[in-house]
């Protein structure tokens, strides 16, 4: 799905130096890199605070954690997401609300969401899915009217824009009060491992979520509140600011590969190719279709027979997960986003991506249709 090798092949002279100089000097945690992508990412995004941390699910989970949520409140979030988005919530002991997303943008429905806050509602999460931003304007309008904080799941939309009606544009992640984002090897800006990161324009949420990445400590050895250990390592950020330098490239890169999709899958009614919500740049962390009156199933394998990888992103919406079995939120009825389970299809996409590997995946898929449609 991804080509990390052959991205990695172009910055390999950076990357060895930065890393060979971590080496030398043995920070390996809290090193100056480590400040030095912080600001970076902070100037980059137009955010006040960025706040690196171990991993996404880490970023999310000490966002709830800053925000002092008690067990039982209710934390609104879609069903069709990634399980880190919902799993934390669900480790603080407070209630995972599940509200629809929209058929066309695979993002949360802000009407939907209107229907689903309660008294009890202490936060919402909406994830820009597939590098898609959610419709952020009208999200942020009925959280304010209630009081409620937004936290971004802005894992899979890093460098995506949103435009807002009266003409300001702001990068997700940054719009809500806190937004928080994974640097997963497969992700838009991914590393070497794992990392992830915490965005605020909140100095005094910044500073509780920095204590609390850091064992809750206010100064060396005071704990001032209950923390946990997430850090992001040198090795890490040095590769970071390396590729953050490329990301508008990767992103431009992504966004011809999704163009050439679009225009070849035109001609066939049972794809649906991705809407792009003109409010926002869509990043295209994956390209999903939608396959309607097409046997899914038959087309992964027939793609996997010509060794072309596709994936369902994801196969189980959060509502019907094991793990969600004993909350009443389970229960939820959510037939949007039952139906987009069954239907979606995402196609290799990545910065690597040569026109001769495109015209063999589109090829196949032709291939495909003009027998089984
Ligand atoms: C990847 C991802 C996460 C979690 O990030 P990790 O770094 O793997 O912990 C959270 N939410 C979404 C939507 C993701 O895609």
């Amino acid at each position: 799905m991804v080509d990390l090798i052959s991205q990695y092949q172009k910055i390999k002279p950076a990357v060895d130096e930065a890393i060979g100089g971590i080496l030398e000097t043995a920070q390996f945690i809290n090193g100056p890199e480590v400040k030095g992508f912080q600001s970076e990412l902070e100037e980059y995004l137009g955010v006040k605070h960025v706040i690196p941390c171990a991993n996404g699910t880490d970023a999310l989970q000490i966002s709830m954690m800053a925000l002092g949520l008690k067990p039982g409140d209710e934390v609104i979030t879609p069903s069709f997401t990634y399980i880190a988005t919902v799993e934390v919530v669900a480790l603080l002991g407070l209630k995972p609300v599940f509200v629809e997303v929209d058929d066309k943008t695979f993002c949360m429905d802000p009407e939907k969401l209107e229907e689903a806050i309660t008294d009890k509602t202490k936060a919402i999460v909406p994830v820009h899915l597939y590098g898609q931003a959610v419709n952020m304007e009208a999200i942020m309008t009925i959280a304010d009217k209630h009081g409620v904080p937004v936290v971004e799941d802005n894992a899979q939309a890093i460098g995506s824009d949103y435009h807002f009606s009266d003409g300001r544009t702001q990068k997700t992640g940054t719009i809500g009060a806190i937004g928080c984002t994974s640097f997963f090897p497969s992700k838009n800006l991914g590393c070497y491992g794992d990392g992830g990161a915490i965005c605020t324009n909140d100095d005094e949420l910044a500073a509780v979520m920095r204590q609390i990445a850091n064992h809750g400590q206010s100064k060396r050895y005071y704990h001032d509140r209950v923390g946990v250990n997430s850090r992001l390592d040198s090795i890490q950020a040095a590769v970071l600011r390396i590729k953050l330098r490329e990301l508008d490239n990767y992103i431009d890169a992504r966004q011809k590969v999704a163009d050439h999709y679009d225009a070849f899958f035109a001609q066939f009614e049972n794809i649906k190719t991705p809407v792009r919500d003109p409010r926002s740049k869509h990043v295209f962390h994956q390209y999903t279709m939608i396959l309607e009156g097409i046997d899914r199933d038959e087309l992964h394998q027939f793609l996997a027979s010509k060794e072309i990888p596709s994936m369902i992103y994801y196969p189980v919406p959060a509502h019907r997960q094991e793990m969600f079995k004993s909350f009443n939120s389970a229960a939820t009825d959510l037939p949007v986003t039952d139906w987009l389970t069954h239907r979606v299809l995402s196609l290799p996409i990545h910065t690597e991506m040569e026109q001769e590997q495109l015209d063999y995946i589109c090829n196949a898929v032709a291939e495909f249709m003009s027998v089984n449609a």
